[in-house]
């Protein structure tokens, strides 16, 4: 049975530390340490430090002996330090002109569309694909603290997914602390959940619906932008993401309420008090099905292929087996360019705060320890046989009830 952890308390290796004790000394903000309140953030420290945690340094002995229990991952760590030390894993200068072109054509989109008033599909369409840009090179990394070493720079850039209708608190809730560490862990990954058109989860229940989810999948992916907004201001209402969101984390989330407000404001109340037409709310629908069909379309092959591994809580797989086998990969450098790394979704996946341009640089390495160990380690060479794989998948979990080990 699964010990209740007290809310002010965060454990790391069965040991108990205080949260305002945490917040304190991480040099990282209070914004994670928040988040992982009343929860274990064993794996997160590892996966974001690429060391064990230093007990003793804080006058505690770990109960359980670190070295032993993720030792393979630590090994991968330390191929992976000689390469890329932790101190130059964050964004090149090079990644700030990409990060610059990004904003100005999201920021300047938006207020020519407002200012001209010209709420047509040929503009808020690539709007639209600036927004999943937005989201897949500058929050997202921004978010697991892999842009700066300095905090203050990954929580301003992070906002940018408040500014484009999600929020970061949530967002931190759902992937960093859920997502990341459960990854398609059948009943603690929210990614996993589904909704009545699409089952991702063996353990769903059945539905006739479901049956043809391998060939409408392509089409209903339109909605997953639309579906981001509502579950934000729903989290930041309701303070429940998948389960309850950490109430320390109240601080930050009253502004993203004030962000989702704007957000309303800037893109249902303005628009409408301006133009108000089918074709203005047509108009900005294109906008956010284009970012959401570009996002969920790459979020949906890295973790729904035909060879994926769902786990459970009691699967007793190391840290590095369960990431490494429940994440693929896709293409090469030129669509990590694109996508924030997400293509290399095995790297990100064990390591979130390496900034996702060194992804290419530390992707061979990471392969060859995973032939050496043993561990399947997918890599589709085109976005077309990932689809095929991804639409197999779906085939298959609509058909079947209990896990696909
Ligand atoms: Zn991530």
């Amino acid at each position: 049975m699964e010990v209740k952890i007290p809310e002010n308390r965060v454990i790391i290796d069965n040991t108990e530390y205080s949260v305002d004790y945490l917040e304190g000394i991480h040099p990282g903000g209070d914004i994670f340490i928040k988040a992982f309140a009343g929860r274990d953030a064993s794996e997160a420290f590892l996966s974001y430090h690429r060391r064990p945690f230093p007990h003793k340094e804080y006058g505690n002995t770990p109960i359980i002996p670190q070295n032993t229990q993720n030792s393979d991952y630590l090994e991968l760590c330390d191929i992976v330090n000689k390469v890329l030390p932790i101190y130059k894993s964050f964004a090149p200068p090079s990644y700030y002109i990409k990060l610059f072109i990004i904003l100005s054509f999201t920021f300047g989109l938006e207020f020519y569309i407002h200012f001209t008033q010209q709420y047509v599909w040929y503009l808020t369409a690539p709007l639209g694909l600036f927004i999943a840009w937005t989201g897949l090179n500058i929050q997202h990394d921004a978010n697991h603290g892999a842009i700066s070493r300095h905090f203050m720079v990954n929580r301003l850039l992070g906002l940018t997914q408040s500014w484009i209708g999600g929020s970061a608190c949530i967002w931190i809730h759902q992937h960093v602390v859920q997502h990341h560490i459960f990854c398609n862990d059948v009943i603690r990954d929210p990614d996993m959940e589904g909704s009545i058109l699409i089952k991702f989860n063996p353990n769903a229940p059945e539905a006739h619906q479901y049956l043809y989810q391998h060939i409408y999948f392509l089409g209903v992916i339109a909605l997953y932008g639309f579906t981001v907004v509502k579950d934000s201001v729903y989290g930041l209402l309701c303070g429940v993401y998948f389960t309850p969101i950490s109430p320390y984390l109240n601080v930050h989330m009253n502004l993203d309420l004030v962000f989702s407000a704007l957000f309303l404001v800037r893109w249902v109340a303005l628009p409408l008090y301006l133009v108000p037409s089918t074709n203005t709310i047509w108009s900005i629908g294109i906008m956010y099905a284009v970012a959401g069909y570009y996002l969920s379309f790459f979020f949906i092959l890295s973790h729904n292929f035909s060879e994926t591994r769902n786990y459970s809580p009691s699967s007793k797989e190391s840290f590095l087996y369960k990431q490494v086998t429940s994440s693929s990969n896709v293409g090469g450098p030129w669509l990590c360019w694109f996508n924030g790394g997400l293509n290399y979704q095995i790297e990100h996946h064990l390591f979130p705060r390496i900034h996702h341009s060194h992804y290419p640089k530390i992707a061979p390495l990471v392969r060859e320890f995973c032939a050496g160990k043993g561990i399947p380690y997918k890599h589709f060479d085109t976005i077309y046989e990932n689809v095929v794989s991804t639409s197999l998948y779906l085939y298959n979990v609509a058909r079947t009830t209990g896990i696909k080990k």
